[in-house]
């Protein structure tokens, strides 16, 4: 397993599909390719230090904020500090039954911006949730629940 030099995402070695994500200057297409994190312009492969500064000289015509993001790793790909774990898990254990929702939640609101802690969020809610539902099971058969 190989990972991208740039967000440390596991990556194939495997030649796939590349998707267009913009449009340069001179009408060539960009392409990012998913399981590689590669980038090139017609067919040209392009660095990532090369396709920011194109984009920062305004030579790329991208075809959505989402797909700009995608291609130059402009998000935070920072994972979650010291405090937000303790913020987080907190919260999840204070609301076991919707934590799983609540990971999915952030999951889905920051995976563009900030895809490493919206996967470590996704993870610590479900985890918490499946926690929960042991806990309670167990409980729940040694009769210490209150009224069982
Ligand atoms: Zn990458």
């Amino acid at each position: 397993m190989t990972r991208c030099q740039w967000c440390k995402a596991d990556i194939g070695d495997a030649a796939s599909a590349t998707s267009v994500v913009g449009t340069y200057v001179d009408g060539r297409p960009v392409r990012f390719a998913a399981a590689t994190h590669s980038l090139d312009v017609g067919g040209t492969p392009v660095g990532l230090d090369d396709m920011r500064a194109y984009d920062a000289a305004s030579q790329i015509k991208w075809t959505s904020d989402d797909a700009r993001r995608l291609a130059l790793h402009a998000y935070d790909g920072s994972p979650l500090s010291s405090l937000e774990w303790v913020i987080f898990t907190v919260a999840f254990v204070a609301l076991p039954g919707f934590s799983g929702i609540l990971g999915t939640v952030f999951y889905l609101a920051w995976n563009k911006s900030q895809p490493v802690k919206a996967r470590q969020l996704l993870r610590l809610g479900w985890i918490i949730f499946a926690m929960a539902v042991v806990v309670i099971g167990v409980l729940d058969y040694t009769h210490l629940l209150p009224g069982t």
